[in-house]
């Protein structure tokens, strides 16, 4: 079926803020709709309401849809800006400038499913049609499954089934678009377009710390070739010291779509092509297998939508959790008297960001030697994570909490040991807790400070003792698993 070239369609951005590698356009192609696309973001207030919102995170998406604005521009068409719920937005947009057709890319969230099927029966009840396609993950929900057809609950198959499947390359962004007219831009702006991209200080969230990697998809482009370059040879070895900038810091790009999986994708197939060392391809093997973990997050929330809401695992669902409050705040401030766990904790607060070995040291500690509910954990992030997931960060948290898909549920870290081994030098110590940094290596990275010491340095004494936690938290574990 060829369409005149006058069919409408309206392309609206979710966590896909860019133009290249995007799926939508290949939909587009296929379904022969036309070129008449323009494209459309909603600040949904419901969204921004929540008490889980980083500022650091609007801010960054505020940086991509900048940046977004201008591809659309350049390419003679416009990004349209709403801000309302879109469940009634979207179809009030698309009637006001003649859209025949709504694309979108699909989501695993159970809240973004549950609201895309409103939109879409509130556009197709006014007879507007709805396209949708998978964009944000290399392998769909229901590719990767097990030999009984079940979706898979553990990792390490999930990654050797998922990484024998067939990955798609990336789709180029189209040379023109057309536009809106003069008479269809004013009847967008009567439905409530914004006239221009407003700041996040205007939804209430200030931010000026500065981000991981600049927003938006030339800059997210850039920093994936710098990482190819040379970091992610050495990946394997450097990944687990926070200290070193040896991971790519693409989470909040990938977050927002600034850039498409298959991208990356075949950047990291190019880099093996082109490399003869066994220690760079493993390396680059590596961090292919955390893209991985990415999408296995990801198909699990798909699958199991009940991981939004609480632990996998039976043992958790009555946890006696202990939740002192003093404590979590401790935990929050970077104050437990722990140097390693303090450290990471700054490091969120003041950059939005936090390196992924530090990630499971801070959790281990909340929940096992704090025993501290791993969602308060998991708000804290979204609170201020720039790269914020609910797939990702779910099944962070329930891998450190043992309450999650793991076959080894009992992982307890040892903060000092973790110290020990990876930050050496004390020097990520030292980065992030400068009233510390004229102490010795010894004394960082085994928290053993005098109180004098610490009183001197205003720096806490530990708020409680690992040991004892560990036996402690094994016994409530034991209990509960009596329980179940
Ligand atoms: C408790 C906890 C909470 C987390 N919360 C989030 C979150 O909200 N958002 C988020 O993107 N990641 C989260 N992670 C995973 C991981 O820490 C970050 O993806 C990583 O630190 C981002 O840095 P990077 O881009 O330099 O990663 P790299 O090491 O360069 O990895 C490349 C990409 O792979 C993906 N990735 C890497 N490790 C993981 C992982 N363990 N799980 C899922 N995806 C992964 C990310 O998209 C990352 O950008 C969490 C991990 C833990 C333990």
């Amino acid at each position: 079926m060829t369409h005149s070239i006058s069919n409408r369609i309206l392309l609206w951005h979710r966590r896909d803020l860019r133009l290249s590698d995007h799926r939508a356009f290949e939909l587009i192609a296929r379904e022969q709709l036309g070129l008449n696309v323009v494209g459309v973001f909603c600040f949904d207030p419901q969204i921004l309401k929540r008490d889980d919102i980083a500022p650091a995170r609007v801010a960054f998406m505020v940086g991509c849809l900048n940046s977004l604005t201008e591809s659309y521009r350049q390419l003679g068409s416009e990004l349209l800006l709403l801000h309302t719920t879109p469940e009634t937005g979207i179809v009030q947009l698309a009637q006001a400038i003649g859209a025949q057709h709504v694309v979108w890319t699909k989501d695993v969230e159970p809240r973004a499913r549950e609201r895309d099927r409103q939109v879409k029966a509130a556009l197709e009840s006014v007879n507007i049609q709805v396209h949708t396609v998978w964009d944000q993950l290399l392998c769909e929900p229901g590719q990767v499954l097990t030999k009984t057809g079940k979706p898979y609950t553990v990792y390490g198959p999930f990654w050797k089934n998922w990484s024998r499947q067939p990955k798609l390359t990336p789709i180029p962004c189209p040379v023109q678009l057309q536009g809106l007219t003069e008479s269809e831009q004013a009847s967008a702006q009567r439905v409530g377009c914004l006239p221009q991209l407003p700041m996040a200080d205007e939804f209430g969230y200030h931010w000026r710390n500065g981000f991981p990697l600049e927003p938006g998809e030339s800059s997210a482009l850039e920093h994936l070739t710098g990482f190819c370059d040379r970091p992610l040879l050495n990946y394997a070895e450097a990944r687990d010291y926070p200290e070193q900038l040896g991971t790519s810091r693409l989470s909040a790009a990938l977050r927002f779509g600034a850039i498409g999986v298959r991208t990356i994708w075949q950047a990291t197939e190019e880099a093996i092509a082109s490399q003869n060392s066994d220690e760079a391809c493993h390396s680059i093997t590596v961090w292919q297998k955390e893209l991985a973990w990415r999408e296995f997050y990801q198909h699990a929330l798909y699958f199991f939508p009940e991981l939004a809401d609480g632990p996998y695992r039976k043992q958790f669902k009555q946890f006696p959790w202990e939740n002192n409050p003093d404590h979590f705040q401790a935990w929050c401030r970077g104050r437990t008297g722990y140097p390693i766990v303090d450290a990471a904790m700054r490091q969120l607060n003041e950059t939005g960001w936090m390196h992924n070995r530090c990630r499971m040291i801070v959790a281990s500690f909340l929940t096992k030697d704090l025993i501290i509910d791993w969602r308060w954990g998991e708000r804290y992030f979204m609170q201020n994570l720039v790269d914020g997931d609910l797939a990702s960060n779910n099944g962070g948290w329930q891998w450190s909490a043992s309450s999650g898909m793991d076959p080894k549920p009992l992982r307890i870290f040892n903060p000092t040991r973790q110290a020990q081994k990876f930050d050496v030098e004390a020097q990520y110590i030292r980065h992030w807790l400068p009233e510390l940094t004229s102490l010795d290596n010894t004394e960082l990275l085994t928290g053993n400070i005098t109180p004098l010491e610490s009183q001197y340095r205003h720096y806490p004494e530990p708020i409680v003792v690992h040991s004892n936690q560990r036996s402690r938290f094994k016994s409530l574990y034991m209990m509960a698993s009596v329980n179940v």
